[in-house]
Protein backbone atom coordinates (compact mmCIF):
# COMPACT_ATOMS: atom_id res chain seq x y z
CA UNK A 1 0.00 0.00 0.00
CA UNK A 2 1.25 3.40 -0.74
CA UNK A 3 0.94 6.84 0.25
CA UNK A 4 -2.08 7.91 -1.31
CA UNK A 5 -4.07 4.93 1.34
CA UNK A 6 -5.90 6.82 4.28
CA UNK A 7 -6.41 4.79 7.28
CA UNK A 8 -9.38 6.20 9.04
CA UNK A 9 -8.56 4.37 12.20
CA UNK A 10 -5.39 6.62 12.81
CA UNK A 11 -5.60 10.39 12.18
CA UNK A 12 -2.21 12.25 12.07
CA UNK A 13 -0.35 15.65 11.25
CA UNK A 14 3.10 14.11 10.85
CA UNK A 15 3.59 15.35 7.33
CA UNK A 16 7.01 15.12 7.83
CA UNK A 17 6.53 11.07 8.17
CA UNK A 18 7.29 9.13 5.40
CA UNK A 19 4.04 6.98 6.15
CA UNK A 20 1.82 10.20 6.44
CA UNK A 21 -0.67 10.15 3.35
CA UNK A 22 -0.10 12.08 1.09
CA UNK A 23 -4.05 13.59 0.40
CA UNK A 24 -5.03 13.91 4.52
CA UNK A 25 -4.37 13.86 7.75
CA UNK A 26 -4.06 10.42 8.58
CA UNK A 27 -1.69 7.63 8.60
CA UNK A 28 -1.36 5.39 5.34
CA UNK A 29 0.04 2.07 7.73
CA UNK A 30 -2.19 -0.37 8.47
CA UNK A 31 -0.98 -0.42 12.34
CA UNK A 32 1.19 1.39 13.93
CA UNK A 33 3.46 1.04 17.71
CA UNK A 34 3.02 3.71 20.52
CA UNK A 35 5.33 3.99 23.08
CA UNK A 36 6.85 6.01 25.79
CA UNK A 37 9.31 8.00 25.36
CA UNK A 38 10.73 7.57 29.31
CA UNK A 39 9.27 5.96 32.13
CA UNK A 40 7.48 8.89 32.93
CA UNK A 41 3.51 8.44 30.77
CA UNK A 42 2.13 11.14 32.90
CA UNK A 43 2.09 13.40 30.14
CA UNK A 44 0.79 13.43 26.51
CA UNK A 45 4.73 14.61 25.22
CA UNK A 46 5.91 11.18 27.12
CA UNK A 47 4.43 8.99 24.32
CA UNK A 48 5.44 8.74 20.62
CA UNK A 49 4.22 7.15 17.65
CA UNK A 50 7.66 4.45 17.39
CA UNK A 51 6.51 3.68 13.75
CA UNK A 52 7.08 7.34 12.70
CA UNK A 53 10.16 7.54 9.89
CA UNK A 54 11.20 10.72 8.42
CA UNK A 55 10.61 11.36 4.69
CA UNK A 56 13.57 11.18 2.43
CA UNK A 57 15.17 14.82 2.11
CA UNK A 58 12.84 16.15 4.24
CA UNK A 59 15.23 16.29 8.03
S1 LIG B 1 3.80 6.18 11.26
FE1 LIG B 1 3.12 7.37 13.02
S2 LIG B 1 3.93 9.44 12.69
FE2 LIG B 1 4.03 8.32 10.76
S3 LIG B 1 2.15 8.89 9.69
FE3 LIG B 1 1.77 6.98 10.80
S4 LIG B 1 0.89 7.62 12.76
FE4 LIG B 1 1.88 9.39 11.83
Amino acid sequence: MGTEFANKAIECSIENCKHHCCCADYCSLEKIKVGARDNDTTKLHCTDCQSFAPKQGCC
